[in-house]
Parts: structure tokens; sequence; C-alpha cells
């Protein structure tokens, strides 16, 4: 499953993404923890995007598309993502879509978090009272100052995507107001509604998957990664059985109410049609 979080700053995307990751064995892909990890090492990269992220700027196109297709090639995203913070321009949508046909890849869904923002500015104060309370470090752009130029270039370049999706029937709108609970349920229905996700055993053996796969990490030296691979992947196998067998029954018993109803029918009409005809004959 691959689908992209879109939302202001505080709508909550890395809290549901978190949450979507534990669910569903799949990878969450932020940009802004990327690039926060790029300026942290000092690379070239972090380096370029230092100041422009203190400020509340965009960094570049070119430079989170580029970050982005390399994290996308990754082992660990085979399995599917969450794109967080990305895309954030109409460019960088243009040019994820561009990668993901040329990586033959499908995009399942564009989840927009709809906030009040008026309630933005609270979120992020007391996300912010939260980490100094735990003895946390604070990112340089969560003030008040940074945050109101964040939300503008939100406003003025990441909104269009919102329209840009919904062109092309990928936006499910929810409403990011709820409790946190609350927001991740919609988002789950919102899948099953769209085919993205299967009903709970798949949730279920997707989420086991994941961490399966990597509790097996260590056992890398191993001659056959092939074997274990497949033996972690069976138990979804299982259960795509078992939704296959459901259906197929459904699909008989169906069959055989219609043969019942078919069969009534005509017995139906062959007990009718000599009562009208002798009517007729009667009233001759
Ligand atoms: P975030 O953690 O998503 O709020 O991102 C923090 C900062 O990183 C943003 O304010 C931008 O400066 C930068 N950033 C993150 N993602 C992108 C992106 N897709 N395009 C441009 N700049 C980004």
């Amino acid at each position: 499953m691959r689908i992209i979080l879109l939302g202001p700053p505080g709508s909550g995307k890395g809290t549901q993404a978190q949450l979507l990751v534990q669910r569903y064995g799949i990878v969450q892909l932020s940009t802004g923890e990327m690039l926060r990890a790029a300026v942290a090492a000092g690379t070239p990269v972090g380096l370029k995007a230092k100041e422009i992220m203190a400020s509340g700027g965009l960094v570049p196109d070119e430079v989170v598309v580029g970050i982005i297709s390399d994290r996308i090639d990754q082992p660990d995203a085979k399995n599917g993502f969450i794109l967080d913070g990305f895309p954030r321009t109409v460019p960088q949508a243009e040019a994820l879509d561009d990668l993901l046909r040329h990586k033959h890849l499908k995009l399942d869904a564009v989840i927009e978090l709809r906030v009040n923002e008026s309630a933005l500015l609270d979120r992020v104060e007391t996300r912010v009272a939260q980490m100094r309370e735990r003895g946390e470090e604070v990112r340089v752009d969560d003030t008040p100052e940074v945050l109101t130029k964040r939300l503008a270039s939100y406003r003025s370049q990441t909104e269009p995507l919102i329209h840009y999706y919904s062109e092309r029937r990928k936006l499910s709108t929810i409403d990011g107001m709820m409790a946190i609970d609350e927001v991740t349920r919609a988002i789950h229905r919102q899948l099953l509604a769209l085919g993205a996700v299967e009903p709970k055993s798949h949730a279920r053996s997707a989420a086991k998957a994941g961490p399966a796969k990597k509790a097996k990490a260590p056992k890398k030296t191993s001659k056959k990664p092939a074997k274990a691979a497949k033996k972690a992947a069976k138990p979804a196998k299982s259960a795509k059985k078992a939704v296959k067998g459901a259906k197929k029954a459904t699909r008989k018993t169906a069959k055989k109410a219609v043969k019942k109803t078919a069969k009534k029918a005509v017995k139906k009409a062959s007990k009718k049609s000599p009562k009208k005809v002798t009517k007729k004959r009667a009233k001759r």
C-alpha cells in the first residue's frame, strides 16, 4: 500500500503515519525527518537545507524529489509506504507521478487531514510544552513565528495539491480535528473502501509480517534469504486464500439461491398457466 498524508503543519500527519506503520507494516517516509537527519549529519543536502528549514521556507523540489526517489528504492519500502510531508508542491507531485510510473508502482490514496487553522497554533504550543517537559530537544521551526510562515507556504504551495489529487480521483478528506484514534479509524475505513487494504485478517497479518521480517534481520547471513522471506509472507498468503475461499463460498450459495428461485418460478408458472386456460375455457 502506498499513500500520501496531506495536511498543514500540526495537523497530525506524523502521529497518524506512525500508527499506520504499526497497523500495516509499511514504512513512513517523512522528508522533514530525513532533512533534519541530513542537517544533523552535516551532509551537503543538510547544509543546503539548514537555513531554509529554520526560517520555515521550502527546500528546493529537486533536493526532496532526489531523497524520496532513493528512499523508495530501499528494500524496506517494498511492502509499501506512507509519504508524510511530501509532495509539498505541484512540481513535486508531478515528479512523484513520474518516478512511480518509472518504478511501476501505484499510488493507492491521498489522505487529507483537514484541520481548523486557529487550533494549529495551540497544538504546536502543546507539542512544544510536552517535548520540553520530557526534556526533548525542540525543533527550531516550532515557534509561533516560524509556524505562521510554514502555514502560509502550506496555503500557497501545498494546498493546490488538494485540487491536483481530487482531479485524479485520489483524494480522501478526513476531519483531522477528531481524537487521534478516531482519525486513525476514519483513515482505515477509507482505505478499506478504496480497496487499499483488505478486511481485518489482512491488516493484522500485514502488521505481523512487518515486525516479523525485521525480527528475522539477524539471519541476513543465512544462505537462503529468499526462503525466509517466503516463510514470512506465508500468513499473508493464507489470509488471502481464506478471503478467496469465503468469496467462492458466497458465490456458490448465491448461485444455489438463484437456481432455487428459478426452479420455483418455473413451477409456479407451470401451475398458473393451466389455471388460466381453465378459467378462459370456463368463461367460453
Ligand atoms: P516537516 O517536518 O514536514 O514539517 O518539515 C520541516 C521542514 O522541512 C519544512 O518546513 C521544510 O523546510 C522542509 N521540508 C520538508 N519536506 C519538504 C518538502 N517536501 N519540500 C520542501 N521542503 C520540505
